[in-house]
């Protein structure tokens, strides 16, 4: 069994007390649900000297209505909470049907919407204990240690492909959510499909010092929006593909791939593709767009 390294705990019990030790610990790590992040630690792949734990805010987990119709979700609430909550269920099915695909029902339980959209990205040379990385001597996204010199996945490259995982990524981005991200300098929202960068080492644009208490969907586009989700194994597995599907009747369809680069991708092109050539012009259409690389196990 891997230890954890040692840290302290620091428990707001507001919003603003979270923030106000966000910026008096910048070490520190904020932690949810805690399912990726501490066994993330026990391979030593980070080990902050504070986790800055926010069960304890009871505001970050309402699901509240908006005036315009759609939903603000705490970042709190878990992915259970999200997934079994009927205004979800009948506005955002798809946000609903994300929830169930991550990891296990005891994961759901105690993971959140907020964790699981900071979810790190993951590479197979990555996501490995210490002794494994360091036999290898480690790669670029590893930032402890004597690791850093090379990508295992694209040597000749200088960038991080680690894979964007999050399962509701996709789903919230063709719904057009935002997150509300706050810090001692006040709130703003960014909309999810800007929320990502273009290197697995640097995937999230989130200052340092913000935390992220909101995701707000508009009322819900027309037409359907489906997730669905491929994995090695039924249960447990993390993505080897993410995709979220939709069709507009007037926009035509719209199509995000996500959990094979560091970020969630928009593919587009796909209504001329779908004229010309049907659905293996447009599986052409996503695949040029997406060029995967192995990342995974
Ligand atoms: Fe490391 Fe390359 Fe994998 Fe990034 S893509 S985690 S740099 S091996």
């Amino acid at each position: 069994m891997l230890p954890l390294p040692t840290f302290s705990v620091l428990s707001p019990r507001s919003v603003a007390d979270a923030v106000g030790m966000l910026t008096d610990h910048p070490e520190a790590r904020l932690i949810a649900g805690g399912t990726d992040l501490l066994p993330s630690m026990k391979y030593g792949l980070f080990s902050p000297p504070a986790l800055i734990r926010l069960g304890g805010v009871a505001a970050l987990q309402d699901i509240t209505t908006t005036e315009e119709g759609g939903l603000r979700i705490g970042s709190g609430a878990t992915l259970r909470a999200v997934g079994r909550d009927p205004r979800v269920q009948r506005l955002y099915p798809a946000l609903a049907a994300a929830t169930r695909t991550v990891a296990t029902s005891t994961i759901q339980a105690m993971g959140t919407l907020g964790g699981n959209l900071m979810l790190d990205t993951r590479c197979a040379w990555y996501n490995q204990s210490s002794f494994w990385r360091g036999a290898l001597g480690g790669c670029l996204k590893c930032h402890s240690g004597p690791e850093g010199a090379i990508c295992h996945v694209a040597p000749k490259g200088k960038g991080c492909y680690a894979a964007h995982s999050a399962d509701t990524a996709p789903g919230l981005l063709l719904y057009g959510a935002e997150v509300e991200l706050v810090s001692s300098r006040g709130a703003r929202q960014v909309a999810v499909s800007a929320l990502y960068g273009e290197d697995g080492r640097d995937w999230i644009r989130r200052a340092p010092d913000e935390l992220l208490t909101a995701v707000i969907l508009p009322p819900p586009p027309p037409g359907a929006v489906v997730h669905r989700k491929l994995r090695a194994r039924a249960s447990i597995d993390y993505p080897l593909l993410l995709t979220a599907a939709a069709f507009d009747p007037e926009g035509g369809p719209r199509v995000v791939v996500s959990a094979v680069g560091p970020r969630p991708i928009l593919l587009s092109g796909l209504a001329e593709a779908f004229r010309d050539g049907g659905v293996e012009a447009v599986a052409e259409a996503g695949y040029k767009q997406v060029s995967p690389l192995s990342t995974h196990v």
